[in-house]
């Protein structure tokens, strides 16, 4: 059986260069090396995560996002980490957090009608594919569900604009929405939504549109990622540059490459490999 995480499989269809400094490599970036991006990121993250599970309390939200930037010297990202949460509407402090408990790790067989489907039953020999992911945040009533992905920037009005709309075409809700419905059955007949949120460091959020995904379109999603997720280490490296550029932490190495020059040793500087 193999197993792919959702982010890996949008890494492989982003871009192979950083899919495999990730990946294949194992290059990782140790404390101290993040960039500005990234821990007011991970603080925003915490600080949701305790606010919602503490019922949706901002304060305490504020307070855990704040102590772990002071645990991981990034006092100076407080401030921002402190008005993105504020700018977080009531709506989503309502919503259901993806805590680790939820993980989710449906597994797939392409069977003979050339469709990917959701097994629960194993036949020997048999070539399985498990995804493993945890949606941000999502939410169900007795009609809809919900699946939001929540990101963070430092960007100025116009470029967080431009980036929630580079964002709605990011595959992760959509895999998480197909990949919560295989995995409770009680979701199953829900009309299903996903949303890109966006909250800056300056206190704006931007909603992306609803989008509904019918079951042909569900069906859809499922084939392409799983079809992705099946080509993963069989196709060559497909650099290319789009608006998720930005958020990638080997943008100075890839500068380097396109100069025509050796990227090594700026990774070897700011990137340690896991074993
Ligand atoms: S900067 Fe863009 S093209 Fe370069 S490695 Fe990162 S995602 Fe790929």
């Amino acid at each position: 059986m193999r197993r792919y995480s959702v982010t890996e499989i949008e890494f492989w269809e982003e871009c192979r260069y950083r899919w495999e400094q990730r990946y294949v490599k194992k290059y990782y970036q140790p404390e101290g090396k993040k960039g500005a991006a990234l821990m007011s990121g991970i603080a925003i993250a915490e600080g949701l995560e305790a606010g919602i599970l503490a019922g949706g309390m901002l304060p305490i939200a504020q307070h855990r996002a704040e102590e772990w930037l002071l645990e991981h010297d990034g006092e100076r990202f407080v401030r921002g980490a402190k008005e993105a949460l504020k700018a977080v509407p009531q709506w989503i402090w309502d919503m259901k957090y993806g805590i680790p408990e939820d993980k989710l790790e449906p597994v797939y067989a392409d069977h003979t009608d050339g469709q990917w489907h959701s097994v629960t039953e194993f036949s020997e020999g048999d070539d399985y594919i498990k995804l493993v992911g945890r949606p941000d945040l999502w939410s169900a009533n007795e009609d809809t569900l919900l699946v939001v992905e929540f990101k963070s920037t430092s960007a100025a009005k116009s470029k967080a604009k431009q980036k929630i709309d580079g964002y709605n075409w990011a595959v992760q809700p959509y895999a998480y929405a197909f990949m919560l419905k295989d995995t409770y059955p009680e979701l199953e007949h829900l009309t299903t939504y996903v949303q890109h949120v966006l909250v800056t460091t300056r206190g704006e959020l931007f909603e992306g549109p609803k989008k509904l995904i019918g079951a042909k379109a569900m069906q859809q999603w499922r084939n392409d990622v799983l079809t992705n997720a099946d080509q993963i280490g069989k196709i060559e490296n497909n650099r290319h540059f789009g608006v998720l550029c930005g958020y990638c932490e080997f943008q100075d190495a890839c500068a380097v490459y396109r100069a025509g020059q050796d990227p090594q040793p700026i990774i070897d500087m700011n990137f340690k490999r896991r074993t």
